[in-house]
Formats: C-alpha cells, structure tokens, sequence
C-alpha cells in the first residue's frame, strides 16, 4: 500500500536525513518507526503526505506516484494524528470531528452522524463529549479527538508521529490498548512513528529500526526482540 523505492532526502545543509530508502507496508499493516531522536522517521513520514518532498526517488500509494498526486487532495486520503493535536478551539468535539467530511462536501447532518459514530470508536460518548469544547477535555481525550478525526473521511492511510507522547503514561497505556482495538476494526494501513521501544513492540506488526537515516531492521516485534 506504501512503497518507498530509492528515497533520499536531504534538506538545506546537504546532509541526508533520510538515505537511500525503499521498504513497503502492505494493505493493513501496521509499521512502527522506531529509532533516536533525529535519524529520520518523522521526514520519512511526513513524505508520505507531501508535507516534505524528497528530494530523489519514488513513493506509491496503492500503486499510484504520489508525485503526481495534488497534496491537498492527497491529505484527504491520508489521515494524520500528530503529538499536540491541534483542535478547532471555538468548534465542539462533534464539529471537529466533522470538520474533513464538511470538507469534502457532505451534508451537515451525515457529517455530524458520521463523526458521532467515530466518536463511539475511539472511546468518547458523543452524547457525553460531542457538545464540550477541547479545553473541556483531557490531553488523553483530545488525542482520541485527533484519531477520530483522521479516521473521518474514512482514509486508507493513517501517518500517527506519537500521536501518544505527551500523555502520561497510564493514559498513554490506554490509548494504546484501545487503538489496537480500534485497529482490528478498522484495519488501516498505519505509519507509526514512536521513540518509545515498548510502545513499538505492542502496537507494530512489524517494527522498522532507525539508524541514520536509513532502516537497518524491518522485522516483527518477536524477530527484533531476538526470540528465535
Ligand atoms: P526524527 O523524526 O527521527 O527525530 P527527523 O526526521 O525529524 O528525525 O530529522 C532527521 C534529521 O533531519 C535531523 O538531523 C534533523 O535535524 C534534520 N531536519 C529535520 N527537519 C529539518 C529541516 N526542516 N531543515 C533542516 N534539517 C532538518
Ligand atoms: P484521560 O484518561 O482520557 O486522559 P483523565 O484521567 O485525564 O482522562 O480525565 C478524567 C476525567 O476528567 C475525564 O472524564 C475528563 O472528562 C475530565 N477532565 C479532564 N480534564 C478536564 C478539563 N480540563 N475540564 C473538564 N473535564 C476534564
């Protein structure tokens, strides 16, 4: 579903963040990006949106050159949750929800449908949640926000760059167990980048081990964890 072939780059100062790079992710499978602070995983993600260009090679989305492809029409194909998820502070919870498919042009009453029932997948009752503003909410639930909003427009793709990393780690714990539910649903093809070993091993179907700039392990959790 995701194929880098041949993917470098290097930004201003001529130094290669990302080097040389092919892998694939298949339809469904959940990749954690793993590795140092400043080896490469977010560049490596944030390609895949074109929030940054490489500056060579090729990346595919099902098949397709997204070279070609508009971003902003890209975007809506790709979700994406970041760390400090930004809402719509003078929006409810339901109207962030709804903000992409409003987006994309449907009716207001299937957008907030749509989003209400996103809301129930993630863990947050809308009948409790959808009419609070994100202030009214916990860091945990604002990321919930964020998963539920990326899923919206119903995205083959989901770029998560530790879409858990500022919750403490009790929450962090939850967030996890309930994505991977909401994963076994779903089944998307997710980029999961993460500093955090543990939370790569639990979540990843397979892990891809950052050095610099380059991927030096793509394997499953048990493989790279040593286990024979
Ligand atoms: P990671 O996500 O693994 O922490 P990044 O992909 O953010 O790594 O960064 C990889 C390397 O590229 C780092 O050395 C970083 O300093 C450098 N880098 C990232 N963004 C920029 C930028 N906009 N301009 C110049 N260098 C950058
Ligand atoms: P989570 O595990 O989802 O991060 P917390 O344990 O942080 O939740 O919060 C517990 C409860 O407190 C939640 O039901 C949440 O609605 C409520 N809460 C947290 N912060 C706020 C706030 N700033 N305003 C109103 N309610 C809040």
């Amino acid at each position: 579903m995701i194929r880098f072939e041949h993917v470098t780059k290097r930004y201003a100062d001529g130094t290669a963040a990302v080097d040389d790079l092919s892998f694939e992710v298949a339809e469904g499978e959940l990749v954690t990006l793993v590795g140092p602070s400043g080896c490469g995983k977010t560049t490596t993600m944030k390609m895949v949106n074109r929030l940054i260009e490489p500056t060579s090679g090729r990346i595919r989305v099902a098949g397709e050159d997204i070279a070609g492809v508009d971003p902003v029409e890209l975007r809506r194909r790709i979700g994406y949750v970041i760390q400090q998820v930004g809402l719509f502070p003078h929006k409810t919870v339901l109207e962030n929800t709804a903000t992409v498919p409003h987006l994309l042009g449907w009716q207001r009453k299937r957008a907030r449908e749509r989003a209400a029932e996103l809301l129930d997948l993630v863990g947050l009752d809308p009948s409790v949640y959808g009419d609070r503003y994100p202030d009214q909410l916990s860091g945990g639930q604002r990321q919930r926000v964020g998963v539920a909003r990326a899923l919206a427009a119903d995205p083959p793709v989901l770029l998560m760059d530790e879409p858990f990393g500022a919750v403490d780690p009790v929450v962090r714990e939850r967030l996890q167990s309930e994505f991977l539910r909401l994963q076994s649903q779903v089944r998307k093809t997710v980029l999961f980048v993460t500093h955090d070993i543990e939370e790569a091993v639990r979540l990843g179907d397979r892990i891809a081990v950052y050095g610099h700039g380059k991927i030096e392990q793509l394997d499953a959790p048990a493989v790279v964890l040593g286990a024979p």
